[in-house]
């Protein structure tokens, strides 16, 4: 048997306690993002075949180390069948609490990170979590807010500055993206300008064009809480 997890709580509890002998470590958000058009079945938790589960492992390793090294550490670590301790509720608000804190500082170049530890992935979860609610659970893009039936959100909470190019968890690093506007910053089709307007890249021949075209200018949504908004370094940060 084998099975893909991923980091929320009511999906991982079974996985995490060794039921499974191979496990993939990956954000949900990341994951879901990658593979819930042809893996639907990810979302329940329902058990994998084998070639499902290697399918699914070389899509990961495709997208090359920033989905499995940013969230879940070393890649050994992703394949590895040990357990990690999940971070209990308490660690999680312990997390959010700090990076409230750090508001109160200069955003820093990049945080050092201990990937396997169990503060990191508190600190993680602090982040989406922190970052989805500051921005009302709304793509900053499009405005749009969706939820699962069972009530999960959508939108993502995306890295400006990508983990794999140091970005930190930083709040003002973070923006809250639905999954076409994420996957969309990730790749390029657009960059956020010092003044929070969307600057869309001249790259008439690709599909998608045009969709991505018609947002050129516009005004990203941002936080009521100003301290929260996206740090004009992190925006600029490969410039
Ligand atoms: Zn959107």
């Amino acid at each position: 048997m084998t099975a893909i997890t991923a980091s929320e709580q009511n999906l991982v509890e079974d996985a995490w306690r060794g039921k499974y002998p191979y496990q993939v470590r990956v954000a949900w958000d990341e994951l879901h993002r990658l593979t819930s058009s042809r893996f639907p079945r990810i979302e329940t938790n329902e058990t994998l075949s084998r070639s499902e589960f290697e399918e699914i492992a070389k899509a990961l390793r495709e997208e090359g180390d920033r989905l499995i090294l940013p969230e879940w550490g070393s890649r050994a670590a992703a394949y590895a069948d040990d357990t990690i301790t999940e971070p209990d509720n308490a660690q999680i608000t312990a997390a959010r609490k700090e990076l409230k804190t750090a508001l109160d500082s200069e955003p820093p170049e990049s945080i050092p990170v201990d990937y396997n530890t169990v503060e990191q992935i508190a600190r993680e979860r602090a982040f989406r979590e922190a970052i989805r609610d500051a921005y009302d659970e709304r793509c900053a893009v499009c405005g749009t807010r969706r939820e699962t039936p069972d009530g999960r959100p959508e939108v993502e909470a995306s890295h400006i500055r990508p983990k794999s190019e140091d970005g930190p968890d930083d709040l003002r690093n973070g923006i809250a993206l639905c999954k076409l506007h994420h996957w969309a910053f990730d790749n390029g089709w657009f960059t956020i300008t010092d003044d929070y307007r969307i600057s869309v890249t001249d790259s008439s021949s690709r599909d998608g064009y045009t969709e991505f075209a018609s947002l050129d200018g516009k005004r990203i949504e941002l936080p009521d809480d100003h301290r929260m908004r996206p740090a004009v370094k992190y925006l600029n940060w490969n410039t």
